[in-house]
């Protein structure tokens, strides 16, 4: 089957041609981040705006670019929530107005379960199987007994991993988005100051992540009163490094007490080097496979829309027309769905 797939939940304006599942015919991204940047941060209303300007012609795009046309597509897919509402709609209408005047099925994607399927263009996902999704927004390890089917084990209980990167970066004044910057900077360091791990209750899956983040504003605000130079590069060290710890550790642990054939990586924040690396070190001689997107399909983009829209057109799960933009939608109530269905 052939699925155009449209992502506009936050501030990337993407949409992409997918066959089958797992073959990229297309996958045009357009980023507004120039547009957000001298706010330190996504304005919603201008990310609104962009998304209504781009849509037609990054849709045109990857019709284009995959050589199809109308009559080619087997149903139209576009990310339903989480996101910025305002943001979302304007995806949501379009996919609404291109089934309507197609004649074609329209399916309702979560973002998230997208960033998981977009391992699903890297190799044949095995069930059961185990997601660490770090992102902007969400920080989760999602356990799928098989396909279409969600459990959240744990997730943070205040800050995301991206926002907690995004907030440090922004207190060491480098711009927004602050994850590569503070990635790139731990990885020229040459020595890290010591920070604080929250691992939470003996056996629990949660993350919490406002702590470090405190304590890094704090150690930044103290030498600067002090009138000392604070080094960069050993704070977003620091700061990586016990975000890297806290996240392989708790993942390890979930990977042991859950029987799974592999560990997905998802997420904005699986673009993170340090992250790529300690997984793959932790995991390399284990019985668990580990799958790491390449860095274009874990930022935000509408391939991963499509390959999880696959799925839910082979198990016939459509939307009708009352679609519509849900920035609190749940990861979750997306599988109990699948289990009334099927
Ligand atoms: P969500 O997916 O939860 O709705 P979102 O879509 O805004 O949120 P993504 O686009 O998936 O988030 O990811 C963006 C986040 O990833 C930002 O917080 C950004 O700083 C972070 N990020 C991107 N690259 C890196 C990196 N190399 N290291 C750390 N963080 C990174
Ligand atoms: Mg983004
Ligand atoms: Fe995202």
């Amino acid at each position: 089957e052939i699925i155009l797939a449209i992502e506009t939940s936050c501030d990337e304006t993407s949409a992409a041609v997918i066959q089958d599942g797992n073959h990229i015919l297309s996958n045009i991204v357009s980023s507004q981040i120039e547009s957000h940047k001298r706010f330190g941060g996504v304005v919603p209303e201008i990310a609104s705006r962009h998304h209504v300007e781009q849509m037609t012609l990054i849709i045109e795009e990857a019709l284009k670019e995959a050589k199809v046309g109308w009559k080619d597509l087997s149903a139209i897919a576009v990310t339903e929530g989480p996101g910025l509402v305002g943001a979302l709609l304007v995806g949501v209408h379009a996919a609404k107005a291109i089934a309507f005047a197609h004649q074609l099925p329209l399916i309702g994607v979560h973002h998230i379960a997208g960033h998981i399927y977009a391992n699903q263009l890297v190799t044949e996902l095995k069930f059961p199987l185990l997601a660490l999704v770090v992102s902007g927004g969400h920080t989760e390890l999602v356990y799928m007994e098989t396909q279409g089917q969600f459990e959240i084990i744990g997730e943070t209980r205040d800050d995301a991993v991206g926002e907690a990167y995004d907030k440090v970066a922004r207190t060491l004044g480098l711009p927004y988005p602050g994850g590569p910057h503070i990635d790139r900077l731990a990885s020229m360091a040459t020595e890290s100051i010591d920070l604080p791990r929250a691992w939470l209750e003996e056996n629990s899956f949660d993350f919490s992540f406002s702590g470090l983040k405190s304590a890094v504003i704090n150690v930044v605000h103290n030498e600067k009163q002090k009138g000392n130079e604070v080094n960069h590069e050993s704070v977003a060290r620091g700061f990586q490094e016990s975000v890297i710890d806290v996240l392989v550790t708790k993942t390890r642990k979930a990977t042991e007490a859950y029987p799974i054939k592999q560990l997905l990586l998802a997420g904005g924040v699986a673009a993170n080097k340090g992250l790529r690396s300690a997984l793959e070190m932790q995991f390399k001689n284990s019985k668990v496979e580990l799958i790491i997107p390449p860095l274009h399909l874990c930022t935000d983009n509408a391939a991963m829309i499509g390959a999880a829209a696959s799925i839910k057109y082979q198990q016939g799960q459509f939307s009708d027309f009352a679609l519509n933009g849900n920035p609190g939608l749940d990861l979750e109530e997306q599988s109990i769905k699948n289990k009334r269905l099927s």
